[in-house]
């Protein structure tokens, strides 16, 4: 029997390597170390948390190559792209260790009863479920701010970058982390809900699908524990009739190929006002046609093979669905004829909101284009949607952009720019996208007892 804990190159369906699963009563042992480490963990100076989150920084950037391949073989996406992503997650962890003191320290409260202030402390053991998307991002950014804040952490990545994920736990050790303060899980997604259960896990945070969001938050709900949840999106890229056509349209296709389309963040619906509609579908049309499709590992390819043979089918259907479903396919479409999960990049228009893709995430390199007539039914439009997590306005008017901003239900909403990510700035959804920020000084607040302290 083949585990599901597995590397499975995208590029041309390999099984790399298989890991096996972890037993109950190792599972046990994994819980009852992060536990013990957290007493300690707990009471290590802050300066000292800081130099093993630098110290990880440190190992991190040495090993960027070497560990932008191991993410490329697992998943799929461009090295240099694996390569930023390694770099990114070092920018993380110096962030919080340069930080995180100042973050964590005593906030005074104005009071008429005395003096008083809040406490920042660590509320012990997080169970951290990643996907696949970020091998090592969505890593760092719940492992930085909470080993900062002294907690302890137990990942349970997704099943298909076992080696991105013991790597981590490999360079916590090279860094000089104490046992148990950071540990790896290779268990199934189907196992959660115990591990949730158990008393010395205090918390949980996950970033994935919708259904596993709410399988967790209904688990951590039972047992009255805090979690946050970084779910799926479809963000809106609104470009204004005022707006730089050529700009606007670069930024939208350089977003949507990113990682091959399975972003989070990546602009899955654009929304043009209908003066200059026609003229920049054909602008992107032609940023299509131009796209290199290739090997991950070569420097000169755009288009990566998206993570999966099952992630390829599964956009495929979606779109076939659609256009089922009365949406025009006005480029792409299919699979391209080659080994490995690769898709045409993808436009789709004419998608009314009966058609069953209207709600959907689009999770591959697929354009959902809508022309509408003028800014407040792009608002509207952008809205129309349960997700809530990013977006951006293309316009050369920034009051304008600012006002439409101002208007768009999701937690992050960038100008003249796709949806970013930056150490300093926050991260995360409203709606069915989620609750809770990850990244900037919110983050480390998600997971401390913010204790109030009242001195007479
Ligand atoms: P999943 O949500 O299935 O997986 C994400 C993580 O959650 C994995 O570690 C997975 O483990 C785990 N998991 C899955 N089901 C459960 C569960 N019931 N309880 C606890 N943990 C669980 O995402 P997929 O990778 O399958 O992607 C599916 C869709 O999710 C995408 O099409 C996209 O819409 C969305 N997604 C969003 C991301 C984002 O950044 N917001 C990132 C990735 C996906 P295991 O791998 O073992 O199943």
């Amino acid at each position: 029997m083949t585990s599901p804990v597995k590397t499975v190159n995208p590029f041309n369906n390999e099984i790399l390597r298989e890991f096996d699963i972890l037993t109950d009563e190792q599972i046990d042992q994994k819980i009852e170390l992060a536990d013990l480490a957290f007493q300690s963990w707990r009471k290590t100076p802050k300066a000292k948390r800081a130099q093993l989150l630098h110290a990880v920084a440190k190992i991190l950037r040495s090993r960027k190559v070497e560990l932008g391949k191991l993410a490329t073989l697992e998943m799929g996406k461009l090295l240099k792209e694996s390569i930023a992503e390694v770099l990114l997650c070092a920018d993380i962890f110096d962030y919080y260790a340069d930080n995180g003191e100042r973050f964590l320290a005593d906030h005074p409260l104005d009071t008429k009863m005395g003096s008083a202030f809040l406490s920042y402390e660590p509320i012990g053991v997080l169970l951290s479920i990643q996907p696949w998307n970020f091998p090592f991002y969505q890593i760092t950014r719940s492992a930085a701010p909470n080993l900062m804040a002294g907690n302890t952490m137990l990942l349970k990545h997704a099943s298909n970058v076992p080696q991105c994920a013991q790597i981590m736990e490999d360079i916590f050790e090279e860094a000089g982390a104490p046992a148990g303060v950071y540990q790896n899980l290779f268990i199934p997604g189907s196992s959660i809900d115990k591990l949730v259960a158990d008393k010395r896990i205090k918390a949980v945070t996950l970033t994935g699908s919708e259904p596993a969001g709410a399988s967790i938050a209904s688990a951590a709900g039972k047992n009255v524990k805090k979690s946050t949840l970084e779910l799926g999106g479809s963000d809106a890229l609104i470009v204004l009739n005022d707006a730089n056509i050529e700009q606007a349209a670069e930024a939208a296709v350089r977003g949507r190929i990113w990682n091959a389309g399975q972003v989070c963040v990546s602009p899955k619906r654009v929304i043009v006002e209908a003066g200059i509609a026609d003229a920049f579908l054909e602008v992107v049309k032609a940023k299509f046609q131009a796209l290199v499709v290739g090997d991950p590992l070569d420097e000169k390819t755009d288009l990566a093979p998206l993570s999966s043979e099952k992630a390829v089918q599964d956009v495929i259907r979606q779109v076939e669905k659609a256009v089922f479903g009365g949406a025009r396919l006005v480029y792409g479409g299919h699979r391209i004829d080659r080994p490995g999960a690769f898709m045409e990049p993808t436009i789709l228009t004419d998608i009314q909101p009966d058609n069953v893709v209207y709600q959907q995430e689009v999770f591959g390199p697929v354009f959902m284009l809508y022309k509408v007539k003028n800014e407040q039914e792009a608002i509207t439009l952008a809205n129309a949607t349960e997700f809530g997590l990013g977006g951006s306005v293309f316009s050369t008017n920034e009051a304008r952009a600012v006002n439409v901003a101002r208007q768009i239900d999701t937690g992050m909403v960038y100008i003249n720019h796709v949806t970013g990510i930056a150490p300093e700035l926050p991260f995360g959804g409203t709606k069915h996208s989620g609750y809770g920020r990850e990244q900037s000084p919110a983050g480390i607040y998600e997971f401390v007892n913010a204790k109030l302290i009242r001195v007479t």
